[in-house]
C-alpha cells in the first residue's frame, strides 16, 4: 500500500511536520505526523495543504470575462452587464458549455481549487425548449468536472420569474427556465451518478425567480442531505425589491418564511442589516463571496469582520471568473475589510491571529460544507490537496506559518505546483495532462462566439 511522505503538511488545527500518510479509496488516512520516511514512500518535499473549495462558479461566463469592461453608458452597472451576459447565453451550444468548463476548471485545479459548486442555470435550447435530453447542457458540465478531475457539486438551478411576486420571465432568460415538476425531474436525471468527486444539490436562482411554494416544495421533496444555495442580496436594487414586494428584506424573508439552517450558502449576502446578520451566525448557514466579481460588478462589501465576530462560516468562490486566483479572492476579501473600517488585519480569530492562515483554512472547511463534504486534510476526508513551490525567495525566506499570508498578500505569480484530487494528481509542475487539447477546443469555442 503507498504510503506518501509530507515534509510539511497543513493539518486542520495547523503545520505539522513529517507526515506520512495513505490514500484508501480516495480518501486520506492514517496520517502520522513526526514519523520517518520509509524506502517506497512517495516524497512530497514542497509543503502540502488542502485543496480550496471555490462555493461559487457560473462556469459559461468565463467566456466573456473582461469583455465588459468598456463604460457603454454612465450608469452602467450590474443590470448593464446582465444585459451583455445574456447576449452571450443566447448563442451557447452545450459542445460550447463543455469547452468552456474544461477550460475553466483546468485553471482552478491550477490555481489550487479542488472542489467547485457549480451554479448551473443555463438548461435549454436557444428558443427555450428543453432539449431532447433535458440534463444535456447539465451534463455537459458534469463531463467537464469528470474530464479535467475537479470535485464538483452541480447545482441545477430553479428559474421560473423575473422579479418579486412571481412576475412573467423576459425574453433574456428562455434558456433557463423550468416549472416545479420539470426541474425535479431533472435532479432525479442527475442524481444517479457515483463518483466520490461528485454530488448536488438544490439550487434557487435568487427569491426574485422562485415563489415560496416552490422553495418549499423542493426541501420537501429532495434530499435532506443535499446543500441549498441561492443569490441572496447582491445588490441594493434587490432589497429594495424585496422590501416592496414583502416588507422584509431578502435574508430576513428567507429566514421567517422557509427558516435558515446549516444547509444554506447565501451567495452574495452583500446587503445584510444586523439583524440579517444574527440570523446568518445562529443558523450557521454559510456566506458565499466572490470578492472579484463583486468588486468587478460594483455590488458592495459585506461585513465580514462583524460575521466572524459573531462565529459565522463563509467561503469563497470566483462566479463570473474575472480572476482565478485562490490568494486574490482572501486579498480582497479582507483589504474589502480594511478600506471600510480604515484598519488592518480583520478576518482572523483568538486562536488564529494570521489572517492568511485564518481565511485559508476557514474557507476549505466552510467551503466544503456548503458542498456537503467534509475538506481539509484529516483522515476520512477526500484526499484532495495541493503542493506549493516555496522555492522562490520570499517564500524560501519564510516559516511555514508565514507561507499562507507571504502567499495570499505578497506573491506576484502562482506558487500552485502539483494539485492532487481524492488521490489522483491532477496538476503536475503547473499544468494539467490535457491543456494543449482543451485550450486549443476553448479558443476554437470563442473565436465562435465573438
Ligand atoms: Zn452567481
Amino acid at each position: 500500500m503507498t504510503y506518501y511522505f509530507a515534509d510539511h503538511l497543513l493539518l486542520t488545527n495547523g503545520w505539522a511536520k513529517q507526515v506520512r500518510f495513505q490514500v484508501i479509496n480516495g480518501r486520506f488516512a492514517n496520517l502520522q505526523p513526526d514519523s520517518q520516511m520509509q524506502q517506497h514512500d512517495i516524497h512530497l518535499s514542497k509543503p502540502v495543504l488542502p485543496g480550496m473549495v471555490n462555493l461559487h462558479s457560473h462556469a459559461f461566463q468565463r467566456a466573456m470575462a473582461g469583455l465588459a469592461e468598456v463604460s457603454l453608458n454612465p450608469a452602467d452597472s450590474f443590470w448593464s452587464w446582465r444585459d451583455l451576459m445574456y447576449g452571450l447565453v443566447a448563442k451557447l451550444t452545450p459542445e460550447q458549455v463543455y469547452s468552456i468548463a474544461n477550460f475553466v476548471y483546468v485553471e482552478m485545479l491550477q490555481a489550487g481549487y479542488t472542489q467547485v459548486a457549480e451554479f448551473h442555470y443555463l438548461h435549454h435550447q436557444a428558443n427555450g425548449q428543453a432539449f431532447d435530453n433535458p440534463a444535456t447542457m447539465a451534463l455537459s458540465v458534469r463531463q467537464a468536472a469528470q474530464n479535467t478531475g475537479i470535485g464538483q457539486t452541480l447545482l441545477p438551478v430553479l428559474y421560473s420569474y423575473s422579479g418579486f411576486g412571481s412576475q412573467p420571465a423576459n425574453a433574456g432568460q428562455q434558456r433557463f427556465l423550468h416549472i416545479l415538476d420539470d426541474y425535479l425531474r431533472l435532479q432525479e436525471d442527475l442524481s444517479s451518478v457515483q463518483d466520490l468527486r461528485l454530488n448536488q444539490g438544490i439550487c434557487f436562482h435568487s427569491l426574485r425567480a422562485v415563489s415560496k411554494h416552490q422553495i418549499t416544495s423542493c426541501l420537501e421533496a429532495l434530499p435532506k442531505h443535499w446543500p441549498v444555495h441561492i443569490h441572496i442580496a447582491e445588490q441594493q436594487k434587490e432589497v429594495h425589491d424585496c422590501l416592496a414586494w414583502s416588507q422584509q428584506r431578502p435574508v430576513a424573508w428567507l429566514d421567517q418564511e422557509i427558516g435558515l439552517s446549516d444547509r444554506w450558502c447565501l451567495v452574495h449576502a452583500t446587503h445584510v442589516d444586523a439583524s440579517e446578520l444574527e440570523a446568518i451566525s445562529r443558523s450557521q448557514a454559510i456566506v458565499g463571496l466572490c470578492p472579484t466579481t463583486e468588486a468587478n460588478l460594483g455590488d458592495g462589501i459585506f461585513p465580514a469582520t462583524e460575521l466572524i465576530a459573531r462565529g459565522g462560516r463563509l467561503g469563497i468562490g470566483s462566479d463570473s471568473h474575472v480572476c482565478l486566483s485562490v490568494a486574490e479572492e482572501i486579498r480582497l476579501l479582507e483589504y474589502g475589510q480594511r478600506l471600510e473600517q480604515q484598519q488592518r488585519n480583520r478576518l482572523y480569530n483568538q486562536h488564529e491571529p494570521s489572517v492568511g492562515n485564518y481565511l485559508y483554512q476557514k474557507c476549505v472547511s466552510d467551503g466544503g460544507a456548503s458542498c456537503a463534504i467534509n475538506s481539509g486534510i484529516a483522515e476520512g476526508n477526500r484526499a484532495d490537496f495541493i503542493c506549493l513551490d516555496v522555492s522562490y525567495p520570499t517564500l524560501a525566506s519564510a516559516q511555514p506559518e508565514q507561507w499562507l499570508d507571504r502567499w495570499c498578500f505578497a506573491s506576484n505569480h502562482n506558487p500552485v505546483n502539483d494539485v492532487y484530487v481524492a488521490g489522483n494528481q491532477v496538476i503536475k509542475d503547473g499544468q494539467h495532462k490535457q491543456q494543449d487539447a482543451i485550450h486549443a477546443a476553448m479558443s476554437q469555442c470563442l473565436k465562435q462566439l465573438l
